[in-house]
């Protein structure tokens, strides 16, 4: 075998993987095949520095796109800034850094069968203790779903933007098609990414009819500029998730990774501290014991229940978003929400609630009726929905 470890995809999760493994035992080699033509630039990968372990922030910062030191949310009744890091990568810093750090990548390299002990790309097999599949998400019957849909467009303004920090959300626009708002992070004084995101029952997306609204929303604050890039995504929202089912279909075969393994925090469907997580996991296998497909399997199946249980009252919240609040009251809750504690707050998007937390945020004048909160509770209706 020419390679210790091969990983369908080179995306953000095997990505994060092949970092932190590579940087555990630099004396594995490490294969990762990916379909596209290079690394992707369809994507920018964000998240709070709060959400993620001081090692993992020490790792990513320098190969980080941008990164700032505060943001800042709107609502019609409610505006703040809040002290909270916020940073992003992109596909091109994260593969370089993959590659400096001794991995191999095969680009073009679409896989057309995988297994627990090979992935095969044209007519050949690479063989590998350890297989991995990170090629991105794929529906399961053991998770039901909401979306939260955008299309995000980047524009080089003609003159500065003005915009200083992060808008995570500015929901002080018409609320459309489900929870709407306005997403802005300024790379430079004069780029910007705009991003209309709805959070909707349906998983259509409308890319020119989104994107038009960027650019209306442009005009409207009065920057003119060129379009230079634009991204779009529909993500998974997670409203119930078996992951021991899950798991069981997945006894045998290459480990799955990634979106495609649920792995993503349950409310924005983002899922870079996740990946994070889960490449700690399969470092430390490494370090302890001889990282195999089955080894491995063993060791994220368990870390898997154990996110799914330390979620389950992330996907209640979508549960009430989704099911108990009509669709353009839905921001009510968002906004609520935001008026909560700046630690409460990291913890959310950390993944990290405690009990306290959870009563707090549910308690007091109830965000809806308690009758629909109530309706909300169970998961298991929603999976037999699914299946
Ligand atoms: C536009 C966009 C923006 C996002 N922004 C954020 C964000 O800011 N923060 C955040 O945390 N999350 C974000 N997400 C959500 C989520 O984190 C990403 O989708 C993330 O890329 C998922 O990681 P992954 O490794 O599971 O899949 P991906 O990163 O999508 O990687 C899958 C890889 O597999 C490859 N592939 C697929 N099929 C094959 C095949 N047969 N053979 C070989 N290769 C194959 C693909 O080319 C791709 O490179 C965003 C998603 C999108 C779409």
């Amino acid at each position: 075998m020419s390679h210790d470890v091969v990983l369908a995809g080179a995306g953000l999760a095997n990505g994060l993987i092949a970092l932190a493994l590579r940087k555990a035992r630099p004396d594995l080699r490490v294969l990762l095949l990916d379909q596209a033509s290079g690394a992707s630039d369809g994507h920018t990968w964000s998240c709070h520095d709060t959400d993620l372990q001081p090692r993992w922030l020490d790792l990513l910062r320098p190969i980080r796109r941008a990164s700032w030191p505060d943001q800042e949310v709107s609502f019609p009744d409610h505006a703040r800034r809040m002290r909270t890091g916020y940073g992003s990568l992109d596909g091109g810093g994260l593969m370089r850094a993959v590659s400096e750090a001794g991995a191999e990548i095969r680009w073009n390299g679409p896989v057309s069968s995988i297994d627990a002990n090979a992935a095969t790309v044209g007519d050949e097999r690479l063989a590998a203790p350890c297989v991995i599949d990170g090629r991105g998400a794929q529906p399961s019957a053991h998770l039901a779903v909401g979306f939260q849909k955008f299309v995000g467009i980047e524009i080089e303004t003609e003159s500065p933007h003005g915009v200083r920090r992060p808008m995570i959300m500015d929901a002080t626009v018409p609320q459309q098609d489900g929870y709407r708002f306005i997403y802005l992070l300024p790379f430079s004084p004069t780029r910007i990414l705009i991003e209309d995101t709805r959070y909707s029952d349906g998983g259509d997306l409308d890319d020119e009819r989104l994107a038009r609204a960027s650019h209306d929303y442009a005009r409207a604050r009065g920057w003119t500029g060129q379009e230079v890039r634009r991204e779009r995504g529909i993500l998974p929202i997670a409203l119930a998730h078996d992951a021991a089912a899950f798991w069981a279909d997945h006894a045998a075969g290459a480990v799955p990774v990634g979106l495609r393994a649920g792995f993503f925090h349950p409310v924005t469907g983002y899922s870079l501290p996740y990946a994070a997580q889960i490449a700690d996991v399969v470092a430390d296998l490494a370090r302890q014991d001889r990282l195999t497909t089955d080894h491995l399997r063993s060791a994220l199946r368990d870390f898997a229940i154990f996110r799914a249980r330390q979620d389950r009252f992330l996907r209640l919240l979508n549960r009430m978003l989704f099911r108990g609040c009509p669709p353009d009251r839905r921001y009510t809750l968002l906004q609520r929400f935001y008026r909560m504690p700046e630690g409460l707050i990291e913890r959310f998007y950390a993944g990290r609630l405690t009990r306290v937390d959870q009563l707090r945020i549910v308690t007091g004048k109830p965000p809806i009726p308690l009758s629909k909160a109530i309706r909300c509770l169970p998961e298991r209706p929603l999976l037999q929905e699914n299946a």
